[in-house]
């Protein structure tokens, strides 16, 4: 029981990059796949393995839980809460929408009783858990996150002046709540056949006319670089309706439940609780649960300036403080002056630069960039030394 280097997996999506992580982290790409994520942790579809045993983290975990995860994890989750990802997008991820715990849990509790498969594509709750999400920008990355104010909704679709939405633009103007945003979003999200070819040729017609403001020409901006990968999507509208983020590198967001967002470009770390239910909202050729979908999205604005999250210093660390249970994670600093870290429950370490060697009481290993390992409960304590950056994921 103590320190264990992870073995992890790679999952190639289609959005994924040829090169990212190759160049980053030096992780190998002989099949010159698109490398979306590398997944650290026991999620049943993509569970990290223990290097030297050869076995799965989750067999790990199981055959000692309490000391594994400690007491309270174990009593709580009753299993490791978090994902540790690294997440490489060439091109843009679809739009989506977490739902909150309570309603994740009501609507695997309704699909279950109505006998839809867990792997049908019209299942929407995969489990009953939440799924909050941090991201940590390791380049550039740029991304859709939240509802922008109502006037600037506003004062956008005014710009473009787009015939088929003029007259439900004018009812959001009437009613500029979230009663008007949702029946506005509502509109956009259910467009069909002529209707939504209409839209969509006035808007890419609007498009080619400059811009008159900051706003709207980073806005138009996006809509053309994601009009490169979908045409005929109503998601092409979602840069003028959520804030466009881009973090620099060492910046962090969180992404709350029930918020639309999307990743549209660049390389980061993501923790997220251990769940799998996400409600689409464009930029797929998914399914969409429109009436699913709606039921799950609050129609509030969020200010840009709150969703980057400032970190606490602590000592050696920078910690992101998140308003979820399920996940804490922190940047360590690691120098030749060794250092001790005091663990809570069960931590993932990911290497990001350098070489830092990791002792336990029982054992020690050494980290270089790219790597990543799995610490006990029942380690209590662990020494830092040797120069490098780690991102550490505990709970
Ligand atoms: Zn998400």
């Amino acid at each position: 029981m103590s320190i264990y280097k992870l073995s992890n997996v790679i999952q190639t999506y289609d959005w994924g990059s040829l090169t990212s992580l190759n160049e980053m982290f030096n992780i190998e790409n002989p099949q010159h796949s698109p490398q979306a994520e590398m997944w650290m942790g026991t999620h049943p579809r993509g569970c990290s393995k223990v290097a030297d045993k050869g076995i799965a983290l989750s067999e790990l975990v199981v055959e000692d839980t309490p000391n594994m995860l400690g007491r309270y994890t174990a009593m709580r989750f009753g299993e490791l809460p978090y994902l540790l990802k690294v997440i490489a997008a060439d091109s843009p991820l679809s739009i989506q929408v977490h739902p909150s715990k309570t309603k994740a849990e009501q609507g695997f509790q309704r699909e279950e009783q109505l006998g839809i498969p867990i792997d049908a594509s019209n299942r929407n709750y995969k489990d009953d858990n939440h799924k909050p999400e941090l991201v940590y920008a390791l380049t550039f990355f740029l991304a859709l996150n939240g509802f922008r104010p109502i006037s600037e909704i506003i004062s956008l679709f005014k710009e473009l002046n787009l015939h088929s939405i003029n007259t439900i633009l004018q009812s959001l103007l009437a009613q500029p709540n979230e009663s008007g945003l949702k029946g506005f979003f509502k509109h956009i999200m259910t467009l069909s056949g002529q209707d939504k070819q209409q839209a969509l040729a006035e808007l890419n017609s609007a498009l080619t006319r400059p811009a008159k403001s900051r706003l709207a020409r980073e806005a138009f901006h996006t809509i053309k670089k994601l009009s490169e990968h979908y045409q005929d999507d109503v998601g092409l509208f979602a840069p003028l309706l959520l804030n466009i983020i881009e973090l620099a590198p060492g910046e962090a967001m969180f992404l709350h439940a029930e918020t639309p967002h999307a990743y549209l470009s660049g390389t980061a770390l993501e923790i997220m609780a251990n769940s799998d239910n996400v409600l689409r909202a464009g930029l797929t050729s998914k399914h969409i649960d429109t009436v699913e979908l709606l039921n799950n999205v609050t129609f509030t604005s969020t200010p840009t300036s709150s969703l980057i999250l400032a970190p606490v210093e602590k000592a050696s660390r920078l910690s992101y403080p998140v308003p979820v249970d399920d996940f804490c994670f922190d940047i360590v600093s690691s120098t030749e002056s060794a250092q001790t870290l005091y663990v809570r429950s069960a931590e993932v370490l990911f290497c990001l630069d350098g070489e830092v060697l990791i002792e336990t009481p029982q054992s020690s290993i050494s980290l270089i960039k790219g790597e990543s390992a799995f610490i006990s409960n029942d380690s209590l304590c662990y020494k830092l030394s040797q120069t490098g950056t780690l991102a550490r994921a505990y709970n």
